[in-house]
């Protein structure tokens, strides 16, 4: 709080956004316009010639069997995209799919009845937020459940609950006596209390990214090992809306071995219903070994309330939900169980268990006997045990009905089909793939969440990169200040900082909350949670970086380096601080995040352009000064963006110093060229180039920029993307690449589901200022409508910075009325790629085929085509593909051919009925990023179910979504080294730090330190120049300088189980594609 408070008189500027607010006027002009570049490369390169930039080019060689492009799906493995194709998705009644369950005198009266076991398992379901806050959840409810299970689960000895989300229980478990953690560790031990999952909360799967996934896993199950000493066997994943997989993997390798998810699409459960499959084993399609393997069960009807769990028959399960509480609508309807009434109620529940049971293989069901936020009221308790006590009485007497029901726990239901396995009544399936899009009932598709809320979705990207650089730069100080023997004074703070920082990351991956599916006044409470992570994790980098820099020889609480990025309030963007150059020198700190070197440009916001910038050799470097704009056609006088070249090594720390100067500094203003209005206001002070447009050109001649690399050209009417031009050996290469923005109208769109009208249409209105910033380091097109701002630039970089097109959005659906519109960036390209057809990301950890919708030739319903990306979408050809990088989650489908959008906001006036009961007209100024590639293969591999990126995208990646951390101080002082090298060789390309932290006990007591690495999949046949990590050692030894050999281990995933102890830190065993945890201790 502190932190945030200190900032928030600064002035601030926000170079992207600040021009959109504002009218201007639109003077049409259709004169002839000069090419740009024409007059201005001599005085270009002249420049370039006297201020060479230096680049280190180390390069890195593919290891023929590190390429994952040779394998195939095996075929007794079902492929969801295969499943879809033999699908019915026509609907039965009243818009609902039916599943084909056995006849019921068959089922239930047959000559053959098998023995049936029906495992009641009672539960709660708990959102951490969702018409109310966590916290009104928690004082209003949470803690009476757990309350009130400690007692009865004490009083009735064969009851069982379980439990999911650790963010309550944690909360709850603090507060317990003696008495009472004694008797709940009695309940856990006994395994009439389980914990399953296990993780902070039951994630989203659709938009979330696996770096927090597992960071939240990693936090509730330290939480629950400390606490009960148990490790958690099964997941619990009922409610998010589809399933991702990637989540088997990460469970798999957190030590779970079984699973189960409830939403999938219905007609989907159907065909699994008809081919016996509800239960399989989720295969990786990249793995050939069943290591990654874990069985999974897919609850088979609509929901997990009893409603849905006892039978097909919605409405005689209901009957059987006993809660009884008055004033509750129920109350005058639920009939009790009566020596009168138990005869014909038991039959009724009978042969209810006996239809579920029809859809498996063997002689277990599980029951689920719960709700949202249940068993809150003591009553609750009693009225469920004690009928479903009578139920089971009378029903385990009746010998010709061959049944067993008793309370379980979902160990318990897997342990005894386990059993069974062994025999001929489980068939082994086996899956791969994942279940998106989700649909609960005809004509409602659940792909608007994917994009609701876009604001968030990116605060939360950035609360999640921010975080996991300051982890991993806390763990590099704690492990110097060892080695150092130096006292890292901070660290008496950092725990509970990082801590909190965790926890509000960790709640906002909850299926309400990164879905956008809250309430408006809910989502606020999530977002001043964030902000508070984001400011957490700068203080606790400013504090790592200031330590490692002056060897804690500063120990400024908050220290001395601010963060260049901040936020003023939860409400806005992330913007810029205005940095002041000083005669004694403003320093300025990058940090790199990543475990490979980086080269590229980087840009800060200053007061003045009469300094000098020195690198950390002291060796002066030269900037390129930009504009910042006041209005869409008026240049700042006080603020503009300067652009520099670094190069930082692997997990390293640069320091820059900005210092006045009397003389010319080295630097260079950047050319401005206005298209579609007349004016351009340059105070008469500032050197910037102008080119502005006269009355002989015309309109039709494209605005061109380039590097040594590529080009692009755009349409001056508009200032979008209209082509691609690669300049290779020689040659150029042109591909069609179109960007433009439509909108969908809402015909029943809302929080979750998107429903259009039809085809989008046209959402850009008036024609746009179109400015052109153009410089030696980097040139930008930047088109200035009024409800939207949209730039796309290119550094002129030989390296990968140069290989792409960089480009941002920054869109306000408040400035235009844009109610009931869903508004996309559509890329419009000559790519061949099968209709339909495209490669998304799942959770940023791998990627996945996806195709037109088989209902799609029927309907013509876009909202079945949209799919969830995360960081990561393609199209292809055999020959070429076009590659998106998101800094967001969206959703995102390829329509037509050569096609390929993202949702990028939504405005909807009314509620979609899925219970959150209102429309999303909360919307912001949102900014979002991309980054745009197009890449071509040397051969052409025909693939549809599952792709890999380049190693070269994997890098670019990186680029966009663990971005060079900026910090700055105004104190320059000798103390303060010029830079901070902790590893001097990069770690190979494939190889991603998914994160480095301290674990903590309860007590915030120090607990080692988890390192988490990912070792990418990456496809050959791409050229592989401009990647700067030679090294193949995965060696990380030298960030832990002062560890003993052998105090580091191998461990599950969250680090509940040691696989190998004594581990060589210099070379770490990654297989390609796998997650590796170690903890050092
Ligand atoms: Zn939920």
């Amino acid at each position: 709080m502190r932190l945030r408070m200190k900032f928030r008189h600064r002035v601030v500027v926000m170079s992207v956004a600040g021009t959109l607010a504002v009218v201007y006027l639109f003077l049409m002009y259709t004169g002839l316009l000069p090419k740009i570049f024409s007059s201005h490369e001599d005085k270009l390169k002249k420049f370039m010639d006297k201020n060479p930039l230096s680049f280190s080019f180390k390069g890195w060689k593919v290891n023929a069997g590190q390429c994952r492009a040779d394998f195939s799906v095996p075929k007794d493995v079902i492929a969801t995209q295969d499943l879809a194709e033999r699908t019915d998705f026509n609907t039965y009644v009243n818009g609902l799919y039916n599943l084909p369950h056995a006849e019921l005198k068959d089922a239930a009266y047959g000559p053959n009845l098998r023995p049936l076991s029906v495992i009641i398992v009672p539960h709660s379901h708990l959102d951490p937020g969702w018409l109310e806050t966590v916290d009104e959840y928690y004082n209003r409810k949470v803690k009476f459940i757990l309350d009130h299970m400690v007692r009865k689960l004490h009083l009735y000895q064969d009851m069982t609950f379980i439990w999911a989300e650790i963010i309550f229980f944690h909360r709850w478990w603090e507060s317990q006596s003696k008495l009472i953690k004694e008797q709940v560790h009695d309940l856990v031990k006994s395994g009439r209390l389980e914990i399953v999952s296990g993780g902070w909360v039951m994630p989203d799967e659709a938009s979330t990214h696996y770096i927090s996934v597992i960071d939240q896993l990693i936090e509730g199950h330290q939480w629950v090992f400390e606490t009960f000493g148990i490790k958690p066997s099964s997941s619990w994943s009922i409610d998010p809306f589809g399933h991702s997989g990637t989540m088997p993997y990460l469970w798999k390798h957190s030590g779970m071995s079984n699973m189960v998810i409830g939403r999938i699409h219905q007609g989907t459960k159907g065909r699994l219903a008809l081919e016996k499959s509800l239960e399989f084993y989720w295969k990786q399609y990249w793995s050939s070994s069943n290591s990654d393997d874990i069985l999974c069960h897919v609850m088979p009807y609509m929901l997990y309330s009893l409603h849905h769990t006892c039978g097909p028959d919605k409405f005689i399960c209901a009957m059987f939900d006993f809660r009884k509480i008055p004033g509750e609508p129920e109350f005058s309807i639920i009939q009790p169980i009566t020596k009168e009434n138990i005869v014909n109620k038991a039959k009724e529940l009978y042969e209810q268990y006996r239809l579920k049971s029809s859809l498996f293989t063997h002689g277990t069901i599980f029951v689920p006997l719960g709700d949202d936020f249940r068993y809150d009221h003591i009553e609750e308790w009693d009225q469920q045990y004690e009928n479903y006590k009578k139920l089971m009485k009378y029903m385990n007497s009746k010998p010709e009905w061959k049944i067993n029901v008793k309370f379980g726990t979902i160990n318990d239901y897997f342990k005894e089909i386990k059993n069974t396995e062994m025999s001929s009544l489980f068939p082994k399936r086996e899956l791969s793939g994942d279940f998106f899009p989700y649909s609960d009932h005809d004509k409602a598709y659940w792909t608007g969440y994917f994009s609701t809320r876009p604001f968030d979705k990116r605060f939360s990207r950035e609360v999640e990169t921010r975080l996991r650089a300051s982890e991993i730069l806390h763990s590099i100080a704690l492990a110097y200040s060892d080695y150092w023997n130096v006292k890292y004074k901070f660290l008496q703070r950092a725990p509970r900082l990082l801590k909190e920082a965790r926890d509000n990351l960790g709640i906002f991956l909850h299926h309400d909350a990164i879905t956008g599916t809250s309430k408006a006044y809910v989502v606020e409470d999530y977002e001043e949670k964030l902000l508070l992570a984001y400011d957490n994790a700068m203080h606790v980098m400013g504090s790592a970086a200031q330590f490692l820099l002056t060897k804690g020889k500063l120990d400024n609480d908050p220290s001395i380096l601010e963060p260049e990025l901040t936020r003023a309030t939860y409400k806005q963007s992330s913007m810029h601080q205005k940095i002041s150059p000083t005669k004694e020198g403003t320093r300025i700190v990058l940090y790199n995040p990543t475990s490979h070197l980086r080269s590229e440009f980087v840009e800060v916001i200053v007061d003045s352009v009469e300094f000098q910038i020195k690198d950390s050799k002291r060796k002066e470097v030269p900037f390129q000064i930009n504009p910042v704009f006041v209005s869409g056609t008026e240049v700042d006088r006080t603020v503009f963006e300067i652009v520099f070249l670094t190069e930082i090594s692997a997990f390293g720390i640069e320091t820059y110093i900005l210092q006045t100067i009397n003389r010319t500094p080295k630097s260079f203003w950047s050319k401005i060229t206005i298209y579609n209005s007349e004016e351009l206001i340059i105070g008469p002070e500032l050197k910037f180039e102008q080119e502005r447009p006269r009355h002989r050109g015309n309109l039709n001649e494209a605005i061109l920029i380039e590097n040594s690399q590529i080009a692009a050209e755009f349409k001056p009417i508009n200032g979008l993307l209209d082509k691609w031009i690669e300049k290779a050996d020689n040659k150029t290469k042109v591909t069609k690449i179109m960007l433009d923005f439509k909108q969908y109208t809402s015909r029943g769109s809302g929080a979750y589901i998107f429903l259009p009208t039809g085809p989008a249409t046209n959402m850009l209105q008036g024609t746009p200022v179109v400015r052109v910033i153009e410089g030696p380091f980097c040139t930008e097109v930047q088109s200035v409508y009024v409800h939207l701002y949209h730039r796309v630039r290119l550094y002129h970089h030989p390296g990968l910075q140069g290989r792409q097109l960089f480009i941002q959005n920054a869109l306000n659906m408040f400035v235009l009325n844009m109610r009931d519109r869903e508004p996309i960036m559509r890329i419009l390209t000559s790519i061949n790629n099968e209709k339909g057809s495209f490669f998304t990301d799942e959770n940023g950890f791998q990627f996945i085929g996806r195709k037109r919708h088989p209902t799609d030739e029927q309907y013509q319903s876009i909202e079945r085509s949209y799919y969830p990306v995360t960081t990561m979408a393609f199209i292809e050809d055999g020959k070429t593909r076009v590659t998106v990088h998101t800094g967001q989650a969206h959703g995102a489908a390829s329509l037509e051919r050569g096609w390929l959008e993202f949702m990028i906001d939504r405005q909807l006036l009314y509620d979609d009925e899925r219970g959150l009961g209102e429309g999303i007209s909360d919307n912001k100024l949102t900014m979002t990023k991309y980054m745009l590639t197009i890449e071509h293969y040397d051969t052409s591999t025909f693939e549809d179910k599952f792709t890999f990126p380049s190693m070269q995208a994997n890098i670019i990646n990186e680029f966009l979504n663990h971005p060079i951390q900026k910090m700055y101080t105004p104190i320059n002082s000798e103390i303060v080294s010029p830079n901070f090298v902790p590893l001097k060789q990069p770690l190979p390309c494939d190889i991603f730090v998914v994160g480095m932290k301290s674990l903590y006990k309860a007590d915030l007591s120090f607990n080692g330190t988890s390192l988490v690495i990912h070792r990418k999949g990456f496809r050959c046949g791409y050229p592989s120049d401009g990647l700067q990590c030679p090294s193949t050692n995965v060696n990380v030894a030298p960030l832990f300088p002062g560890v003993l050999k052998g105090s580091v281990r191998e461990t599950s995933l969250t680090h509940l189980t040691t696989k190998q102890s004594k581990v060589n830190l210099e070379n770490l065993q990654v297989p390609p594609m796998e997650i590796k945890s170690f903890v050092i201790s």
